[in-house]
């Protein structure tokens, strides 16, 4: 991936694709203390437009400070580097990585001395997890690794270090022949996929994990609400087993990366008809319009670069 053309954002500078680079001492290197965010960018029908902005960035900067981190940018700077890069690299549509990261002045935990930095890359990604899985819904194992507990790493920061665990989780599902991780909370029940949010829907109810399961508060699960709400969908946030999912008419995860995905099946038991469902298929219907401009409702959503 380093070796391309293009254009990446950098502590204020848009500098050479390949010239972005950072020095091995870096301290978020060594000891996982950084945060970023996965934005994406969609050629709408007005026009290549971000999608939430702003609320992506204000969720990197809470990150930031949860994680004691001071950066050195504006609100308004952040948001004019993303569309800078988006323009830079003459993208339609795109996937838009923002990353805080400590510099490498000093190492040792003490983060203290350390320079903050912020850089801001943007590149073409389609479905994340496929294509295929976006209509048939996608294979998915319950993880034998907890996620975090919300007072262990602190699940509201999108940072860096929590994704450990989530590779770890990805990497289990992907050996055993899955396409994806659920990880359940440290008293077992479903807190979220190794990137992505998760939904059930039972006799037309939407239910999702409520934030003490240690979930992210996703900015899609959050789109998610307001489209439920608008096509008069009752959502319930709260506790859900694994069992719930075995037992649902339906199941999908969201996320900026994965969008509105089915899940097909958990722990290889076939969930409702084994394939997408009518109500998640109305849900990522509203969710493309929404994203792709269709719906003026939310025009206020999509940021022209
Ligand atoms: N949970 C985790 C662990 C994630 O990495 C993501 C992706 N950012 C999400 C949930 C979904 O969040 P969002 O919809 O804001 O992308």
């Amino acid at each position: 991936m380093a070796d391309r053309d293009g254009k990446i954002w950098m502590d204020g500078e848009m500098v050479d694709w390949r010239d972005a680079k950072i020095h091995v001492l870096t301290h978020t290197l060594h000891y996982g203390c950084g945060a970023f965010e996965g934005v994406r960018a969609y050629n709408t029908v007005d026009g290549t437009a971000i999608f939430r902005l702003q609320e992506h960035t204000d969720r990197l900067f809470n990150s930031a400070k949860i994680l004691r981190m001071q950066l050195p940018f504006s609100k308004e700077q952040v948001n004019e580097a993303q569309k800078a890069v988006v323009k830079a690299n003459k993208l339609e549509s795109c996937y838009i990585r923002p990353l805080t990261w400590i510099g490498s002045q000093k190492l040792g935990v003490s983060p203290k001395g350390n320079t903050i930095h912020l850089m801001v890359a943007a590149w073409a990604w389609g479905a994340y997890l496929g294509e295929e899985g976006m209509k048939r819904g996608i294979r998915v194992k319950t993880s034998s690794y907890t996620r975090h507990h919300v007072n262990i790493t602190m699940t509201q920061a999108k940072a860096v270090s929590n994704y450990s665990n989530s590779i770890l989780a990805n990497m289990e599902a992907l050996d055993d022949g899955y396409d994806e991780a659920l990880l359940l909370d440290s008293s077992g029940f479903v807190s979220e996929g190794a990137g992505e949010n998760v939904f059930v829907v039972k006799d037309g109810v939407v239910y999702t994990p409520d934030l003490s399961a240690g979930a992210l508060n996703g900015i899609t699960r959050n789109t998610v609400l307001h489209i439920c709400k608008d096509l008069g969908i009752e959502l319930v946030q709260k506790r859900i087993t694994r069992d719930e999912i075995y037992i649902a008419d339906e199941a999908f995860f969201t996320g900026t990366a994965a969008e509105v995905t089915p899940i097909r099946e958990l722990d290889r038991v076939q969930i409702g008809i084994g394939s997408r469902g009518p109500v998640t298929e109305k849900i990522q219907s509203a969710f493309f319009d929404i994203v792709n401009g269709r719906n003026p409702q939310y025009a206020h959503w999509l940021t022209k670069v």
